[in-house]
């Protein structure tokens, strides 16, 4: 089986390559615009992308996205998280507004989150296959660690030893990841 990805970042595509062990990842079409994702859940910004791709490449396409989801923020900043501080946000400015949104929350155990993925394979045919991956965590008071990107140095995961996912290693850090947990599920699905 071969699919295309439909996301051109090149460490989720060696990430995804790895975990959809066995299938043939080509590459997405540079010639392909960029998808604007203006879906209201992450299931529908996968699936503009993954249409998109097929469309493009009449190919089967994977797709995936994700949001962290914060309680005490009502799930905030979800589908939102790439442009939490605004549409040119850079991963420090996410993390500084999220603090600061948590400011007032001064119990570990009060500040918990979630990532969550949504991965997602689409047909020619229209046919789709679909797999959630999620990880429970707590929002840490402060940034920790230097691997990873994203929220990784302030998410703490329950499944972990306290460590932020940006003091681990990417071994570490797939094997409970959320995107780690989706494609398990997806592959297990296209088997
Ligand atoms: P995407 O759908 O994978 O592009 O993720 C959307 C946003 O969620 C990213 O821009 C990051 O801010 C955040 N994010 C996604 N995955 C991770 C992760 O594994 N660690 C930390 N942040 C992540």
């Amino acid at each position: 089986m071969r699919l295309v990805m439909a996301s051109a970042n090149p460490h989720k595509v060696i990430e995804i390559a790895q975990l959809l062990d066995g299938i043939e990842i080509v590459a997405r079409p540079s010639m392909l615009g960029e998808v604007v994702e203006d879906g209201a859940t992450l299931y529908e910004n996968a699936r503009l992308k993954a249409l998109a791709v097929c469309e493009f490449a009449k190919l089967a396409a994977v797709a995936d996205d994700t949001g962290l989801e914060v309680d005490a923020l009502d799930g905030a900043p979800g589908v939102r998280s790439a442009r939490y501080s605004g549409d040119e946000a850079t991963d420090p400015e996410n993390i500084a507004r999220l603090l600061e949104a948590l400011s007032s929350i001064e119990m570990a155990g009060e500040r918990t989150a979630r990532f969550r993925t949504v991965a997602l394979v689409r047909f020619c045919d229209g046919r789709e296959l679909r797999a959630d991956g999620v990880v429970e965590g707590t929002i840490a008071f402060a940034p920790s660690g230097s691997g990873g990107f994203g929220y990784d140095p302030v998410f703490i995961p329950v499944d972990g030893d306290g460590r932020t996912f940006a003091e681990m290693s990417d071994v570490e850090k797939n094997s409970i990841s959320h995107r780690g947990r989706a494609f398990a599920e997806l592959a297990r699905l296209l088997s």
